[in-house]
């Protein structure tokens, strides 16, 4: 199975009013994929029809052989779980739990024991000596780090990152792409990343153009100084 397959995917917010025309879409496992295209255009609509956040109007997704029509609200958040890996732009940490705590609470809340597992996930981003810390107490760019450890803990077949350098400096980015970039060329994982950034974007290994609703291109091993804004 491939990692996401997306087949005819429309949505339509009123009547009449595609923000998806239909989508064709197929991400084999061990890709890194980014999704650009400007402001409105239906990146965040897509990924959260492609992740089950949303219900498309028409078509089927599947995750990994799954296909998240056939499941009711519950098997869709255990999947979501279970299954798929979310970074978004903020972090989204919990202040109140240290970071090694963050790391382990998607085990936790799948009621898994994670052994070594959240501190194995920690150490691959950098941040092994750093469990301890409370989120307030890092950076910016370390607490993305933490989000993609976190992300990463349950070796899900898929991750969903919304603009995950968004609000980092370029240094902090390019930190954050480099363990992207590990989690797919090291460890076998699949990525699919919406950003507006062409410097994010060259990162991956293909790069879709959505305008209006609709993939208008495809590049492979994009550049950054050939995408266009
Ligand atoms: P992007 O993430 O590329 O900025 P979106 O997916 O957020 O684009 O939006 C695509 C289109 O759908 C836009 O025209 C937007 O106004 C519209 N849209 C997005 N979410 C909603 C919603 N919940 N209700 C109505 N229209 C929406
Ligand atoms: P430049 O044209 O100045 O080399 P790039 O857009 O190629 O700028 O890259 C900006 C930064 O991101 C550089 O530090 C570069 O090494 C890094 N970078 C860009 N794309 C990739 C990639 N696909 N893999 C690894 N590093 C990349």
């Amino acid at each position: 199975h491939h990692a996401l397959t997306l087949d005819g995917v429309t949505r339509e917010y009123r009547p009449g009013v595609l923000a998806l025309h239909p989508i064709h879409l197929t991400v084999p496992r061990g890709r890194f994929l980014a999704v650009m295209g400007p402001s409105g255009c239906g990146k965040s609509t897509l990924l959260q029809c492609a992740a089950g956040l949303d219900r498309p109007t028409a078509g089927t997704v599947r995750i990994g052989g799954t296909q998240l029509s056939s499941l009711n609200e519950a098997a869709l958040t255990r999947l979501r779980r279970e299954r798929i890996g979310f970074v978004f732009q903020a972090h989204h940490l919990v202040p109140s739990l240290s970071v090694a705590e963050n790391v382990a609470l998607p085990l936790m809340l799948g009621g898994e024991s994670p052994g070594d597992r959240h501190l194995r996930a920690l150490a691959a981003v950098g941040l092994g000596d750093r469990g301890g810390a409370m989120p307030p107490e890092l950076s910016g760019g370390q607490c993305q780090r933490v989000a993609v450890a976190r992300a990463l803990v349950t070796t899900p077949d898929i991750v969903f990152a919304d603009e995950p350098t968004g609000a980092l400096d370029p240094a902090a980015a390019e930190e954050v792409l480099t363990l992207l970039r590990q989690a797919v060329d090291h460890d076998g994982h699949t990525v699919v990343m919406v950003t507006h950034d062409p410097f994010a974007a060259a990162w991956a290994d293909e790069a879709l153009f959505l305008t209006r609703g609709k993939l208008v291109g495809r590049q492979e091993r994009p550049e950054a100084a050939d995408i266009r804004r």
